[in-house]
């Protein structure tokens, strides 16, 4: 895999966290608005775009069972709270003008679509923006598994997982000056040396079916459309 082929398909995953911009806890909207304008300007070059979004700004399940909740309890508030970070960014994708479905593992008819995956390949077909919410609608699962699961559903040729950092680094490069980056590196490696690009079970489904992960910086202005262009920096996970 290559970041310099052309892409008809992706899958975008970004954290909770990436929605609160400077607060420390929930949605930050000039920085949401800010990723919609970095999804239109790939959205304009005709590809086709999953989206996941985490819920660690809301509410991470962990941390509830951590303070005595159940765990599943937990994690189901954590699933929840993607739903409200999809909305958002739905609203934040439609002010760009472009047409976006939410579409949740667990159904809430209500407030946006069940999962039904033939009716989200249409939408993609359609060029619609699909969100993902709700995770994989099981505990114990993380939201990137849910990018995994859905960009294989989906037939997605890559998942871009966008982050603070410009890739995958040997150690922590806020802390290590002397951290080093991969250009690229295999499932199994980051599965040895427990790089924290993603959890064990979402590497393994992405490795099982020879999916390739893009790790980039979202922080950088224009970076979703120049990595599937194959500019500046990244790592890419095969
Ligand atoms: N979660 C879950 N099942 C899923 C996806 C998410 O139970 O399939 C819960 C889990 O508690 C997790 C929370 O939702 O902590 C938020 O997701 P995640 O931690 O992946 O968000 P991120 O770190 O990407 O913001």
């Amino acid at each position: 895999p290559s970041a310099t082929r052309t892409y008809d398909r992706v899958l975008l995953k970004i954290s909770g966290e990436a929605l609160m911009g400077p607060q420390g806890y929930g949605l930050h909207p000039p920085t949401v608005a800010r990723i919609a304008q970095e999804v239109r300007s790939v959205h304009d070059l005709g590809v086709e775009i999953c989206m996941v979004i985490g819920g660690g700004n809301i509410f991470r399940g962990l941390q509830g069972s951590a303070q005595g909740m159940e765990r599943t309890t937990a994690d189901y508030m954590g699933m929840l709270a993607t739903v409200m970070n999809a909305l958002a960014m739905q609203a934040a994708l439609e002010d760009e003008k472009i047409h976006t479905r939410v579409i949740s593992a667990i159904p809430m008819d209500q407030v946006c679509e069940p999962y039904i995956r033939r009716r989200a390949v249409r939408h993609l077909e359609k060029k619609r923006v699909c969100i993902f919410a709700a995770g994989t609608g099981n505990p114990y699962f993380t939201t990137d598994t849910a990018a995994t699961l859905r960009a294989n559903e989906m037939s997605c040729q890559a998942i871009f997982k966008g982050t603070k950092v410009d890739g995958v680094y040997d150690m922590d490069p806020a802390k290590h000056a002397e951290a080093r980056r991969y250009d690229r590196i295999t499932y199994d490696e980051v599965l040895q040396k427990h790089l924290g690009v993603m959890d064990a079970s979402a590497i393994a489904l992405a490795r099982d079916n020879r999916l390739p992960i893009v790790v980039f910086s979202l922080d950088e202005p224009g970076g979703f459309r120049g990595i599937l262009a194959g500019k500046g920096t990244y790592t890419i996970v095969h």
